[in-house]
């Protein structure tokens, strides 16, 4: 997984280091850095040697990554969002084929709408005092 403190920081975001996740809310204590421990965890239960367990993957990486839009960065949630619309509502059947496949379309995109951003809700306002 890409370091997610140093994208953090490429962008402009400050961690915190205790309490619930500041992006999706989930009721850690020692914040995003626990969320995605927790994430991490996931990966150890499934083969992912199966092909057919690839979308596993796909689905959870997407996920998570929407659900902490501001570590990631912009064009990343594009990415993100356009996989799991394409999988869940067009039902393409991904594969790891597709993926630079789909980085190249929105290269193209993002060429000639350099202005366009989506906008995530607004990080989630919790109680950061200790559990
Ligand atoms: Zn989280």
């Amino acid at each position: 997984m890409q370091d997610y403190i140093d994208l953090a920081k490429k962008n402009g975001v400050v961690l915190y280091d205790t309490g619930h996740c500041q992006f999706c809310g989930a009721a850690t204590k020692r914040g995003v850095h626990e969320c995605v421990e927790i994430f991490s965890l996931g990966f150890q239960q499934i083969d992912y040697s199966r092909t057919e367990n690839h979308i596993y993957r796909f689905l959870s990486v997407d996920a998570h990554t929407l659900q902490h839009p501001e570590i990631h960065g912009r064009w990343n949630n594009h990415f993100h969002l356009t996989r799991l619309h394409l999988i869940l509502r067009q039902q393409v059947m991904w594969n790891y084929k597709l993926s630079p496949e789909l980085s190249d379309h929105l290269n193209r995109y993002k060429a000639q709408h350099m202005d366009e951003i989506l906008n995530p809700p607004q990080p989630l306002i919790v109680d950061q005092s200790p559990l």
